[in-house]
């Protein structure tokens, strides 16, 4: 039996409050007293996991070491403790349907009727315990997805009422967020919707521990006696979290209200180690204390919805942190990009960087972009499908290889220089099925990527079906691009480069979801720095 303490985060009144900050904010607190913590999503949607969703759903997918595609939040709690997560971290409803299922199949309930309470519930309790039983941790946090009251959240809330029971107040507790929203015509704050939905999460069982009020305004005194009064806290239980600058700032702030303070003296853990925040604060003082600033361009065709990009405009922080700069992002409908007004679009931009995507919209934008940035030496950072942009672009405008394509645009192109990994032939099934998570690529000395990993073996997440087609290696190296990267077993193209342009690279894996506040990418840093150097020409 572990020791290990649970936390349970819901939420109420309504989406979007940040419960992934609020999870990884204690985690960052606790994580610097000395405890080792672990962050997970449960998410109530059927989906077996996002990866079939479009990003519009529900945001960029997040792609782990061991190969999960996840909620975006598992992007945060990397982030911000800097431990890689793992399968066992997002669980959906559809994961825990699918392995009741076959349990059913193979008769391991032979003779009972299955049934949601206790076989899903059951099977809900054992993914939420497999990160405490690992023995790995002190603390295990478990972001309940959705809003109390949900149809689909029940099953949760139930096994949550359960996992409090058997656990007891030492071992588990529940904080749920909600919002105190500010009424104008009033002049107030109101405690209304944060009664009503501890009420509700209350009919299923469940008490909160503790009150975290998303606010735009400080909350009173008075209102945290009256908010506690109400939900069956004490008024230290109630914690206040009002807008931040940046989400950055949050553990912090929840330091300063004592958010670490009340959960380890609810567990009866040692409070003599305050956290130790030095190197984040030096990153965030750079961050917000930037000496220049450069403005890059992104060029994607979800870019409606920012969370789309999540990874790689944090990565954009962590490298601005880092050169000291503030980056601003242009962003650039791929699909707006057309040939007459690609300048104009592109116009004063220090860097480019053409984003991942699937499919051929916008595709004709996204190669206008790489070639204005390869003429007129402008930083250019091509990931996944805007490296095997690049590759296009230099074949057709360079080598003058007239329809040279992806076979994912058009399979029948007459030069195909990006096409179907092989041990992608056969794949027919959508979900899960891509080559995904992390590989090893050795890099060539004296290549830009080099420079900026200073290591020959770097190892990176992928998500992709396509890669370089290496039959034409030849011609595209002789004409003055270079495959700087390779997957040492089965020589796979990871990253190209122009070395007769300042800083032109594109990666065949996604730099981006191994960006971290303690440890900003090294490729994303070396681009910074190089948009710097030409913003100064
Ligand atoms: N669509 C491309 C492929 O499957 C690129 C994928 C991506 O950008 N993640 O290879």
């Amino acid at each position: 039996m572990s020791n290990t303490k649970y936390v349970f985060v819901t939420g109420g009144v309504t989406s979007s409050l940040g419960k992934g900050i609020i999870a990884a904010s204690l985690a960052k607190l606790l994580q610097q007293r000395g405890f080792s913590v672990t962050i997970q999503k449960l998410d109530p949607y059927i989906n077996i996991d996002p990866g079939t969703l479009n990003p519009y759903e529900h945001g960029e997918c997040y792609v782990t070491d061991d190969g999960a595609e996840t909620d975006l939040d598992l992007g945060h709690y990397e982030r911000f403790l800097n431990i890689p997560t793992s399968q066992a971290n997002n669980v959906t409803t559809g994961k825990i349907y699918q392995s009741v299922i076959n349990k059913e199949r193979k008769g391991e309930f032979l003779g009972k009727t299955v049934q949601v309470i206790p076989h899903i519930t059951d099977e809900i309790k054992r993914r939420i315990q497999i990160l405490g039983e690992t023995g790995d941790y002190d603390i295990v946090i478990t972001e309940i997805g959705g809003t109390v009251g949900d149809i689909e959240s029940l099953p949760y809330v139930e096994t949550v009422r359960q996992l409090l029971w058997e656990k007891g107040e030492e071992n588990a507790i529940v904080i749920h967020l909600t919002l105190v929203p500010y009424l104008a015509a009033a002049g107030e704050l109101k405690t209304k919707p944060t009664q009503h939905s501890v009420k509700m999460l209350m009919q299923s069982g469940v008490s909160p521990n503790i009150l975290v009020c998303r606010t735009e305004h400080e909350i009173s005194d008075d209102i945290k006696r009256k908010l506690a009064l109400f939900c069956n806290v004490k008024k230290e239980d109630v914690i206040q979290s009002i807008d931040a600058e940046t989400i950055y700032d949050v553990p912090n702030l929840m330091l300063a209200e004592g958010l670490d303070e009340v959960v380890l003296k609810k567990f009866k853990l040692s409070r003599e180690k305050q956290p130790e925040l030095k190197v984040w604060n030096d990153f965030l003082r750079k961050h917000k204390n930037p000496k220049s600033q450069v403005e890059v361009a992104l060029i994607g065709k979800y870019i409606e919805l920012q969370d789309s990009y999540k990874s790689i405009t944090e990565a954009f922080i962590h490298a601005g942190s880092s050169n000291e700069t503030k980056v601003k992002v242009r962003w650039v409908h791929s699909e707006s990009l057309t040939v007459s007004n690609f300048e104009e679009k592109l116009k004063g931009v220090n860097g480019i960087l053409v984003a991942p995507g699937f499919g051929d919209r916008g595709i004709d934008g996204k190669i206008k972009a790489v070639q204005y940035a390869r003429e007129n030496n402008i930083p250019f950072f091509g990931i996944c499908l805007g490296m095997q942009m690049a590759v296009i672009e230099f074949s057709k405008n360079v080598i003058g290889l007239e329809d040279a394509f992806s076979t994912e645009m058009k399979s029948n192109c007459k030069h195909p220089v990006i096409n179907l990994m092989e041990s992608q032939e056969k794949v027919t099934e959508k979900g899960g099925t891509m080559r995904l998570g992390a590989w090893d690529c050795n890099l060539i000395k004296e290549s830009k990527a080099f420079h900026a990993y200073q290591s020959e073996n770097i190892s990176e997440r992928h998500r992709h079906r396509y890669e370089f087609n290496n039959t034409y290696i030849e011609q595209i190296e002789s004409a003055g691009m270079k495959a700087t990267g390779f997957n040492p077993k089965t020589g796979l193209v990871e990253v190209v480069e122009i070395p007769a342009h300042p800083w032109f690279v594109g990666v065949q894996y996604h730099p981006e979801y191994k960006s971290t506040v303690l440890k900003p990418h090294p490729l994303f840093v070396d681009f910074i720095k190089a948009a710097l150097k030409y913003s100064k020409k």
